[in-house]
């Protein structure tokens, strides 16, 4: 006959329970001390167990999700973008939009904070145990495109369509879109439709929608089903980007109007 301690991980092993082996004799000795009623020592075992699963998904969440920096919501300066409704932007993080399968649209020049806000809201679906996938918008067009060319379009597609209940869309607009990628992200946010979320960021405003796609018609009908049911936050202050710069005393304090040169320049300094 096998030891207790034996039989007891082959219990754990069997029920999956992978965080109890390297946790359950000091639990047992800590109820022992306290004398702690026997419920109560059952209850303490569970949550460790259920803890430990938790935090394990969301590591293997946050892995998958692709992310190209992790920033939360509490790492936002409201105070620095007074344009922005806090409020607003609170509420969204109370992931009500992805229960009722909402879109969220980030607008706004560089630096100003949408793929900050964008990875924000992933990290709190994730937090939720929701699955979160994170591209950008010439990534994704890029990956369509290799896909195709290996005759592996559809599964590539049921990436963006179904496994992610959050799909973030990070920089439509930086780059046009080709005829074939703008007909794969029209399906996309057509499937998605009413099913799934999307979180999307650009630097255009929709007016500028028919240049991206080269094809009004398309960007209207994408347009159509993205802002059904959606929120879009307009964000009009100035580039993070170039606050920091200025701290760092790279560019002048009274610079009201800064060069595209050194906004592009920005570009690359998060
Ligand atoms: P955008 O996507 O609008 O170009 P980002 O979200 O990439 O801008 O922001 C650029 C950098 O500045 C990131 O490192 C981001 O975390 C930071 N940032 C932007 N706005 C704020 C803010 N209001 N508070 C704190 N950090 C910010
Ligand atoms: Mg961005």
């Amino acid at each position: 006959m096998a030891r207790q301690s034996e039989r007891l991980l082959s219990l754990m092993q069997r029920l999956r329970l992978l965080h109890l082996p390297a946790c359950y004799e000091q639990l047992a000795d800590t109820a022992a001390q306290k004398e702690q009623p026997y419920l109560e020592f059952l209850e303490n075992v569970l949550e460790a167990e259920s803890q430990a699963k938790f935090e394990r998904n969301v590591r293997l969440k946050t892995l998958w999700a692709n992310f190209p920096f992790q920033k939360r919501l509490d790492q936002f300066d409201f105070a620095f973008q007074p344009s922005l409704d806090e409020r607003k932007i609170r509420e969204l993080a109370s992931l009500r939009f992805l229960q009722n399968q909402e879109n969220v649209i980030l607008l706004g020049p560089p630096g100003v904070g949408k793929t900050h806000l964008a990875i924000a809201l992933g990290l709190e679906a994730i937090l939720q145990e929701q699955s979160t996938y994170f591209i950008t918008v010439p990534e994704l067009v890029a990956q369509l495109a290799q896909a195709q060319h290996e005759n592996r379009l559809k599964e590539k597609m049921a990436t963006f369509v179904k496994k992610a209940k959050l799909l973030i869309l990070d920089e439509i607009g930086y780059l046009p879109v080709d005829s074939f990628a703008a007909t794969c992200i029209f399906q996309i946010v057509s499937e998605r439709y009413e099913h799934g979320s999307i979180v999307l960021t650009s630097n255009k405003s929709y007016g500028d929608w028919g240049e991206i796609f080269h094809d009004n018609a398309l960007a209207t009908a994408v347009l159509d089903r993205l802002l059904h049911h959606s929120h879009t936050i307009n964000i009009k202050g100035d580039s993070y980007r170039l606050k920091e710069k200025r701290k760092a005393g790279l560019l002048a304090k009274t610079t009201a109007a800064p060069s595209p040169a050194l906004v592009e320049e920005g570009k690359g300094s998060k």
